[in-house]
């Protein structure tokens, strides 16, 4: 009956429906995180300027053999160039913020260059560094 408590008003009808969304609207989000490649040149031309900053501004130098720098420079323009990140070249990459390595990482500044003398993969030395294993120079001295 007409207004009876069966009845069912028109807003029940109302809900939102669920609209598929076309493809093409999901392209943004799909694909935003997504960085262009560089080319291999232009990442070991950046990397090359990248590690010399690095070792302006924490006072560091590079490894006494200069086939352990250019090896590292290369593997971290490798990972530049395919990840879009300069994770350390040697480190597995496992794609975790909490366990990957980016150039420069923490514990490369923070504890290997001043308990060895050098950071793990070799590049960014003390200025002490001659070689392993590390003779930190006496204080003072
Ligand atoms: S150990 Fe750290 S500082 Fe050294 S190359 Fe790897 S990421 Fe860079």
């Amino acid at each position: 009956m007409p207004g009876g408590p069966g009845r069912r008003e028109a807003a029940d009808f109302e809900r939102p429906r669920r609209v598929p969304e076309p493809a093409s609207a999901l392209e943004p989000s799909v694909t935003k995180d997504v960085k262009p490649k560089k080319d291999l040149e232009t990442c070991l031309e950046q990397t090359r300027g990248f590690v010399q900053k690095v070792v302006d501004r924490f006072g560091l130098k590079f490894h006494p053999d200069p086939e352990i720098t250019e090896t590292v420079i290369q593997g971290l323009a490798r990972n530049q160039h395919e990840h879009g990140v300069r994770y350390c070249p040697c480190f597995v990459v496992q794609f975790d913020k909490a366990v990957d390595r980016v150039c420069p990482c923490k514990p490369g500044l923070n504890e290997e260059i001043p308990r060895d003398g050098r950071c793990h993969c070799g590049i960014f030395c003390a200025q002490d560094y001659t070689g392993d294993p590390y003779q930190p120079a006496a204080a003072g001295a």
